[in-house]
């Protein structure tokens, strides 16, 4: 008991760093998105994230805009469970042949005006995944895509650009 006093006398803070300026970068752009979204549909942008058969990093870049430092949600960008909910549909990683029949099934489960955004260097083409015999293709195989966001994995706040583009650019 006493060497653990003494150690939390000598031990640094574990609490974390205060966010860094590019943090407040981000906010701009999710708040441009939340609002660019507002103007085009009338309300909050609505996501609905595919996983068709990625190594999960870029899930991993995309559960942070969730996270406590980027709280995408404050802005009004929310993930949602039903695709029947959705406006925009996330999909990362090649589409294997197992996901194939379920990523079609989400894409017309969702109603119109729809889009598709594939995300990462595996959702264009299979990336690295390419010619396995698991793999029916790029995400444009089995639904028609939108925008593709290169990276492996895109950071978060490329994620964000590319859904800005997006809303900036469907215009009607
Ligand atoms: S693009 Fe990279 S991080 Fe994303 S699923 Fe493919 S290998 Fe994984």
């Amino acid at each position: 008991m006493r060497k653990l006093l003494f150690e939390s006398l000598i031990k640094p803070v574990l609490t974390e760093a205060p966010p860094l300026a590019a943090d407040s970068a981000m906010e701009e752009l999710a708040g441009t998105l939340g609002r660019e979204a507002r103007r085009r549909l009338g309300r909050s942008l609505s996501i609905r994230e595919v996983d068709a058969g990625s190594c999960n990093g870029c899930e991993l870049e995309i559960h942070a805009l969730n996270n406590a430092f980027y709280d995408v949600e404050r802005f009004g960008i929310r993930f949602v469970a039903s695709p029947r909910h959705a406006d925009v549909l996330l999909v990362t990683g090649p589409v294997t042949k197992n996901m194939a029949v379920a990523l079609k099934r989400t894409y017309d489960a969702m109603p119109a005006p729809k889009w598709v955004v594939a995300v990462g260097d595996c959702a264009l083409d299979g990336g690295c995944f390419a010619g396995s015999y698991a793999v029916a293709g790029g995400v444009s195989a089995v639904v028609p895509v939108d925008l593709h966001i290169p990276g492996c994995p895109p950071r978060p706040i490329e994620i964000l650009s590319g859904l800005l583009a997006l809303m900036s650019e469907t215009n009607a």
